[in-house]
């Protein structure tokens, strides 16, 4: 493999069964054996291995975090393009921005900037790369706040299809720049780094509140109410899951930290329709909050929001909430979640569950044209997660997930670009909606050998 360079492993290098694994996709990972993959240390790195791959005409994949659902990170005979040891983070504080190494995970990308008093609102995954998040639009935390993750976004530097470095900001290659920001990973080039605007952050607010599943319907309406509506300051997302626990998570960014108090006053509107079983608000830095959101907090057991190990499969989808869920569509939720398939044990398995993610707030205030991304009007995003053990209940599981998006459709549609779902029908105007047409014309001016293509990638016409 002459002309590659970076640490690049093959089938016979020592470390190559770690290397090849994506983050707990439920793919048959014996189907999808890479030619090779390279580590790149950069930018040069990722142009000499964009060329190798052409000249030797061997498909390639870009990788940063490894967590796309489906694994289109990976491909059976490919040269995958890891930029992962690309994560460097400068940052110029008295201009408020940065520059982001395409490979960051997003809790050292939390950490990091934390550390000298900002953040970019992205992924509670820990490690969720900045690349396929930033690139497929990204929310977290912050995001009511501050925006989704590609709303700070800058500039973007990539190298494109012929092997060339390639920037684009507002001003130079301003098409796929905008692109960029939500049009989906791996399609117009491999990423090398992201320059972002950069927003302040000190201490915050998180809260862990549980209801009984008796409480189902009263809690979904009164949080949808609630949730897009409430201060910019309070993002929230409602775990739904079938072992019976409803769970609000939630974190309060104030400018000011004497406003923290308020915290449990804003969660009234909650807390006073049905009696919790638990209740947990903490104030901490948030790069401690941080931690605890992406699974990372052993002393804080009851905060873990991951408790499976990275290898426990799962099938996951999603769908836009444009109006409030009327009555009957939280009772249809709750009967759809009731008859989920049995689950054993819990112990090591995390209860499949539906997640509402709260809209409004930052993000709805960009118009729909101006990113990539369509879902401005979201009042929230429904995530449906379904997990198991038994490799004998993976078909059932994915069946009754799917069988639940399809259930809810009359109420939530569209999907998160993100949330990559190899079932979906229509998932290029479900991802992109009115923006698909413009990002086909980019991809066949940027990428019209359709270089980087993969099982949903956007066409060149
Ligand atoms: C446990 C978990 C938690 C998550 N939490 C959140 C969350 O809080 N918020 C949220 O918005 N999403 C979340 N996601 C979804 C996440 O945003 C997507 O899975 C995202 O695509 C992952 O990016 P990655 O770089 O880690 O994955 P990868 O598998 O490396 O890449 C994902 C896609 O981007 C492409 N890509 C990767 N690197 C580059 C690059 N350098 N240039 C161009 N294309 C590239 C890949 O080819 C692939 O198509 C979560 C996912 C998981 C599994």
């Amino acid at each position: 493999m002459s002309g590659l360079t970076g640490r690049v492993l093959d089938p016979h290098s020592p470390g190559w069964e770690e290397a090849r694994r994506n983050f707990r996709s439920c793919v048959d990972y014996d189907a999808l054996i890479p030619r090779a993959i390279v580590f790149c240390q950069s930018e040069l790195d990722v142009q000499n291995a964009v060329r190798w791959a052409r000249e030797n005409n061997v498909p390639l994949r870009a990788r940063s975090g490894r967590h796309s659902y489906e694994a289109y990170s990976l491909f059976p005979g490919a040269l995958i393009v890891d930029v992962s040891e690309i994560d460097s983070i400068c940052v110029d504080g008295s201009n408020m921005t940065g520059r982001i190494g395409a490979g960051v995970y997003c809790l050292d990308l939390h950490q990091q900037l934390f550390d000298v008093g900002f953040t970019v609102p992205a992924a509670s995954g820990a490690s969720v790369g900045i690349a396929g998040l930033a690139l497929g639009g990204g929310f977290g935390v912050t995001s009511r706040k501050y925006g989704l993750t590609c709303d700070s976004l800058t500039g973007v530097t990539m190298v494109d299809a012929k092997g060339d470095l390639v920037h684009a900001d507002a001003g130079e290659n301003a098409d796929l720049h905008w692109a960029s920001q939500g049009g989906g990973g791996g399609n117009f080039g491999i990423v090398t780094s992201f320059d972002v605007a950069l927003h302040p952050i000190g201490y915050v607010a998180i809260c862990n509140i549980t209801w009984p599943w008796q409480a189902f319907d009263s809690i979904v309406d009164a949080w949808q109410r609630w949730a897009p509506v409430v201060t910019d300051d309070v993002s929230t997302f409602l775990r739904l899951a079938v072992d019976g626990v409803i769970t609000l998570f939630g974190q309060m960014t104030p400018d000011n930290p004497s406003d923290l108090s308020q915290f449990s006053a804003l969660l009234q509107p909650l807390l006073s329709v049905a009696p919790p079983t638990g209740i947990n608000i903490q104030a901490m830095p948030y790069s401690a909050a941080a931690a605890v959101f992406g699974g990372a907090d052993p002393v804080n057991t009851k905060w873990l929001i991951h408790p499976h190990n990275d290898r426990q499969p799962f099938k996951s989808t999603s769908a836009v909430a444009h109006e409030l869920f009327p009555g009957q569509a939280i009772t249809a939720l709750r009967k759809q979640l009731e008859a989920s398939p049995p689950q054993t044990p819990w112990e090591t398995n995390e209860p499949s569950m539906v997640q509402l993610l709260a809209g409004g707030g930052a993000p709805s205030r960009i118009a729909v044209d101006a990113t990539a991304v369509p879902h401005r009007a979201a009042k929230f995003v429904v995530q449906y997660d379904a997990y198991w053990t038994d490799p004998a209940d993976m078909q059932r599981s994915v069946d009754w997930i799917e069988g639940v998006r399809t259930a809810m459709l009359p109420y939530a549609s569209g999907a998160y670009a993100n949330y990559v779902d190899s079932l979906l029908p229509d998932y290029l105007d479900a991802y992109y909606g009115p923006n698909l047409d413009r990002l086909i014309a980019v991809k066949k001016a940027i990428d019209p050998d359709n270089v980087f293509s993969f099982q949903q990638s956007i066409p060149t016409q």
